[in-house]
């Protein structure tokens, strides 16, 4: 059983969790704040569900939410509104290169759930895009790759590579196995 005490970022980071609600610096460093916590999802969920009105929740600001419950997009219940929060944090990460492993140990779930989320983000479980995402991502391994064998020509440590460009060591010992038989 997992006993780990999650804490709130915002209990610590010494940020105005109420900044005014059209002061855009001071509303983006409490959201950077937030996406920095583990409670991120469950503290959002629960704001939409109480209606808060000030301060930024689970980094949503005041703005942010008075738009979802505007427009009709607050998904009703807490669960979907989790979902919601999650698969937006997903897809920053993944934005960031974040590998798939990093992303679940992040939000606490399994990777065969971030792997769905990201499915559903990218609309592969749409007719056609399966066949056009195979391809974007065949195109971004071979430029991935390309990096990896510049960087190694260059003389740069494998460690070092592996960190920039956010792949598994074993990627950049496998491009350097090539360029040796090449
Ligand atoms: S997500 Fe909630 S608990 Fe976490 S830092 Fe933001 S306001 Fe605090």
């Amino acid at each position: 059983m997992n006993t780990t005490v999650q804490r709130p970022a915002c209990a610590t980071a010494g940020v105005d969790m109420y900044p005014d609600r059209d002061d855009e610096t001071a509303n983006a460093a409490a959201v950077a704040v937030c996406l920095q916590c583990p409670l991120r999802a469950d503290c959002a969920a629960t704001a939409l569900d109480r209606v808060e009105i000030f301060g930024v929740w689970g980094a949503l600001t005041e703005k942010r939410r008075e738009s979802l419950r505007r427009h009709g997009k607050a998904p009703t219940g807490a669960n979907m509104i989790r979902v919601a929060v999650r698969r937006e944090e997903v897809a920053r990460l993944a934005g960031q290169d974040v590998p798939i492993s990093a992303i679940a140990e992040r939000l606490g779930v399994t990777n065969d759930i971030v792997t769905a989320d990201l499915r559903r983000l990218r609309g592969d479980h749409l007719p056609g895009q399966r066949e056009a995402r195979a391809a974007a991502d065949a195109a971004r391994a071979e430029e991935k790759a390309q990096r990896i064998d510049a960087m190694l020509q260059a003389g740069a440590a494998v460690k070092r590579i592996a960190q920039e460009l956010h792949v598994h060591r074993r990627a950049v010992y496998r491009r350097r196995e090539l360029l040796e038989v090449a």
